[in-house]
């Protein structure tokens, strides 16, 4: 207890926080992220599915502990959650695709060899018939001065794109070879829908989308969940095509496949409409259901500016049990992923609980859902975040972080983008942490955790995690840690509580979040995206 007291002073003489006016900072306590983990990892909870028994227990274990913690409500109603309503839908095998040219034979598509498609539209069953057009990379980017479309209008059509985005190594044009959101294959169909599409196709190439079909077909084989249907513009068959199909229906329509991609990389592209007609009858089960954000706010101290929070969030689902495997192996417990996103998120909450005064700002804390489904219940958070009591101005994130000892890194890829950056940096220093810049960023995990549901509606946001190089370790051993989970763990069973855990590092990590926090909290200037980032325009909203 003394030692920590006196950590807590040398943290408050470091970062100039007037002494006079507050108490010491409290101190996060490893030993009760360890017991947040534990519990919410354990078998009990069923590996926390969503629209599950233990995915809705462990929302009602967060909601108790911010109430333990004297935190107040801050979802729907007066209480602690938020209802994401959902759907499951799967793709039923009585579903049939084919390309039909102009004249000569059709081609009839095998499901999941050929293509893969889920009717965003949510019916029954769809049927299409309608022409194919080739967009390109499917993108408009003004701050790039790129778009594909060139006015065309692609009502009633089925757009035909690649995934990924135009090729660089120049910073400035779409982050060289880092990808930006408009590679990603999300935004493909949120665009061609935008755009009146019926249907889209993306053509599957390992190299641009950087993992094989089978991980297409895999992960569209199964029921997919989605936010249940908003005003949002949806495409009746969201669709991949395998590498091969792409190449016959090219050569169906008198082009090659290599020539079109190569017209693609220019800024002079235009659509170029194909003389083949998509004829798809798309039948799903569609299953409705709805699970929880659970929210909790402390209220801020300074009239003009307690509207405003700092929001932390985390997701509390995983991939539940799944019943057709046999039991004592079918749990995905997600302890790391991600358990110890939550414990981190429960025990900042419990921290700044004890802070006296609050902030200037308000705190807001939500533990989110169904992020392993696509990030849904912060996209739901980010779509609804005018209902919020107050509202975020930055968000700190936290998913899956090692509890295997203090961290001499962090990362924090996002941050760079905002003004809040040289507060992260300074505070780093404080912390004795090397913030350490996104290993790859060409895989765009920027844009695969819940931090992103929040940029896309303006809010600076970012994920806090650690780097790889920890205390009495060399960066070899946190390497070799870490390739050891995402190749033993990740998304299994496997990534289950270990007693041996050492959660002090994890315990730093909300000392730190905390002060980033604070500063947030508490500083005047606003936080904003850097002019020119994709997120500026969503920000000025
Ligand atoms: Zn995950």
């Amino acid at each position: 207890m003394r030692k920590q007291l006196s950590v807590a002073v040398m943290v408050l003489v470091g970062t100039g926080i007037l002494l006079a006016q507050k108490q010491a900072t409290p101190q996060a306590d490893g030993q009760k992220i360890r017991e947040h983990v534990k519990y919410l990892s354990s078998d009990l909870l069923e590996g926390r599915g969503t629209g599950q028994k233990g995915g809705d227990e462990a929302a009602e274990y967060i909601a108790t502990q911010f109430k333990d913690y004297g935190l107040k409500p801050a979802g729907e109603n007066g209480t602690y959650f938020q209802d994401v309503p959902m759907v499951g839908i799967k793709t039923q095998p009585e579903t049939t695709f084919s390309l039909v040219p102009a004249d000569g034979k059709s081609l009839a598509l095998k499901m999941a060899d050929d293509f893969v498609t889920s009717d965003e539209t949510q019916a029954p069953s769809v049927d299409i018939d309608a022409p194919i057009v080739f967009v390109g990379y499917g993108i408009t980017a003004p701050e790039y001065k790129w778009d594909d479309y060139k006015g065309y209008d692609l009502k009633g059509k089925v757009a035909l794109l690649f995934v990924n985005e135009p090729i660089s190594q120049d910073p400035k044009f779409f982050k060289g070879k880092a990808l930006t959101y408009y590679g990603r294959w999300t935004y493909k169909f949120e665009e061609t829908a935008r755009r009146g599409a019926l249907a889209t196709l993306i053509i599957h190439r390992t190299d641009l989308a950087s993992y094989g079909w089978d991980v297409v077909r895999n992960s569209w084989g199964g029921e997919l969940s989605r936010l249940k249907l908003d005003t949002t513009p949806k495409l009746e068959a969201a669709s991949w095509i395998h590498l091969e199909v792409a190449k016959k229906l090219a050569a169906m329509s008198g082009h090659d496949l290599d020539r079109l991609f190569q017209e693609a990389q220019s800024r002079d592209f235009k659509p170029v409409e194909l003389p083949v007609r998509v004829k798809a009858h798309v039948v799903s089960s569609v299953r409705p259901f709805s699970s929880r954000n659970v929210l909790a706010m402390l209220e801020g101290s300074d009239t003009k500016r307690k509207a405003e929070a700092v929001l932390y969030t985390a997701h509390y689902d995983h991939f539940g049990i799944d019943k057709a495997k046999p039991a004592g192996n079918n749990i995905y417990h997600g302890a790391i992923d991600n358990g110890t996103g939550c414990g981190i998120l429960l025990e900042m909450a419990r921290v700044w609980s004890e802070t006296k005064p609050a902030p200037p700002r308000s705190i807001l804390f939500a533990a989110v859902t169904a992020e392993e489904q696509g990030l849904l219940g912060s996209e739901y958070l980010g779509k609804h975040v005018a209902a919020l009591p107050v509202q975020p101005i930055l968000d700190l994130n936290y998913d899956a972080l090692a509890p295997i000892g203090i961290p001499e890194e962090v990362e924090v890829s996002g941050v760079e983008r905002t003004t809040f950056y040289p507060a992260v940096d300074k505070i780093a220093k404080k912390f004795d942490l090397t913030i350490k810049p996104d290993a790859h960023p060409e895989a765009g995990h920027y844009y695969r955790s819940d931090h992103f549901s929040l940029s896309r509606v303006g809010i600076p946001s970012f994920s806090t995690g650690e780097g790889l190089k920890f205390k009495g370790h060399d960066l070899a051993w946190g390497e070799a840690q870490a390739k050891d989970y995402v190749d033993n763990r990740y998304h299994k069973p496997a990534d289950a509580f270990q007693e041996g855990w050492d959660f002090a590092g994890l315990a730093v990590m909300v000392n730190f979040g905390y002060a980033l926090g604070e500063a947030a909290a508490t500083q005047v200037a606003p936080i904003h995206w850097l002019p020119g980032d994709e997120f500026e325009r969503a920000g000025q909203k």
